[in-house]
């Protein structure tokens, strides 16, 4: 299978603005950020989508999520922000390559 956009960002292949990176997890900035803070927090392996997570993925599925808070805390997005992810056709998932979505530094609009 070809590899997602997001395998090629962490191989160096293509360009992107990285925030932090581990050992199994990377995060740029989105290329269409849709507000002042939009970051993609990224495993490293190759899941699809959330819909593929399999039960030996939840550790690092977690370490992404405390990923996202301990950056939300540094860029002080005090005032809120949103954790999102698309799982799917329905959701408009165009990356097939696990990712989370953290926005912020606005008031941001209903999400739906
Ligand atoms: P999804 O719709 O899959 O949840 O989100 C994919 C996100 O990846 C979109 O917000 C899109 O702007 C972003 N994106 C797509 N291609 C690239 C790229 O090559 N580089 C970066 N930094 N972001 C990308």
């Amino acid at each position: 299978m070809a590899k997602s956009i997001f395998s090629q960002i962490i191989d160096r292949e293509i360009p992107a603005d990285i925030v932090f990176e581990s050992e199994d997890i990377i995060v740029f900035k989105d290329i269409f950020p849709s507000a002042p803070v939009h970051l993609l927090i990224c495993p490293k392996k190759e899941i699809a989508a959330f819909s593929e997570i399999v039960p030996a993925d939840w550790p690092l599925v977690t370490k992404a999520l405390e990923i996202a808070q301990k950056l939300a805390k540094e860029l002080q997005l005090n005032a809120g922000y949103r954790i999102v992810t698309n799982s799917g056709k329905d959701a408009g998932q165009q990356v097939m390559h696990l990712h989370f979505h953290l926005i912020g530094g606005q008031k941001l609009g209903p999400i739906a």
